[in-house]
């Protein structure tokens, strides 16, 4: 039975675009009394070289973690995962788990970031798409149905991070049909693939949103297609570690879960929910 969400696999820190040290970020996981905390660093992105941690990074942080995991091993579990761009070159090995994630779309010859702020979301929308902010959206969906392509992911990140601006400006309606089919047919596709899903409350950190990623109606679906949810805080900074956690487990439980997955010596598994 879990109450409280105790552990994060979503966790950045300066090896990429995060803004504390790995050991930083496992004190503050002992102070809230973490049972885990895994890294997921940003995989090197030739096209936007740094944000993604460069070939030389990713070794130093692979060791790194090595060594911090033997030093904590009887105080918290660490562990070495990537949060993989979809774009990104880069080997999949020697990672605990990967988190597969989309922030860029590839239209024609180009690779434009869409996580970022809405103003210039509405640059892509405007120059892309002729100022139809569903266009970008069934882009993004479009270019996500295609993960498998890219790898064996345990986590999908951030389902619907498209939607990451859409609380405070006006790019698209995400309760309008179009959307809804859009984002359906990409979770009905990826779930061929992938059974896990995260519930991201990351935005909440960063102002961006009130409300953890995905949207109730994803996590009603993902619930009927018999696809699975973990709580993660996507941290950047470690005075957020568990930013939204109470949050984020009412709303899966608000959404018929009554199970959340948590990682065990067993590896992934899943916890009944008791709130
Ligand atoms: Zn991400
Ligand atoms: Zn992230």
């Amino acid at each position: 039975m879990i109450r409280k969400y105790l552990q994060n696999l979503h966790t950045h820190s300066t090896y990429c675009d995060g803004a504390d040290r790995p050991e930083e970020m496992i004190e503050r996981a002992l102070e809230l009394g973490f049972d885990t905390i895994g890294f997921s660093g940003h995989s090197y992105m030739y096209f936007s070289p740094l944000i993604g941690m460069t070939p030389e990074a990713t070794e130093a942080y692979k060791r790194e973690l090595r060594e911090l995991k033997a030093k904590y091993a009887d105080r918290i579990r660490v562990l070495c995962g990537l949060e993989f761009e979809m774009l990104s070159q880069v080997p999949l090995t020697g990672y605990d788990y990967l988190i597969g994630s989309c922030h860029y779309l590839k239209i024609g010859d180009e690779i434009v970031g869409i996580d970022r702020k809405a103003d210039e979301v509405k640059r892509v929308i405007d120059t892309y798409y002729g100022g139809d902010g569903l266009r970008c959206a069934q882009a993004y969906y479009e270019m996500f149905s295609h993960l498998h392509e890219y790898g064996d992911f345990d986590i999908v990140g951030h389902f619907d991070l498209i939607t990451k601006n859409c609380e405070k400006a006006d790019l698209f309606d995400v309760d309008s049909p179009g959307y809804r089919k859009a984002a359906l047919d990409c979770l009905h596709e990826l779930s061929k693939h992938f059974r896990l899903f995260e519930v991201n409350t990351g935005a909440i950190a960063r102002g961006y949103r009130t409300t953890p990623y995905p949207a109730p109606f994803l996590l009603k679906e993902m619930k009927r297609i018999g696809c699975s949810v973990l709580i993660s805080s996507d941290c950047h900074d470690r005075r957020k570690l568990d930013i939204g956690f109470d949050q984020a487990m009412q709303l899966i439980a608000d959404c018929g879960f009554d199970e959340v997955i948590v990682y065990s010596d067993r590896g992934f598994e899943g916890v009944k929910i008791d709130l």
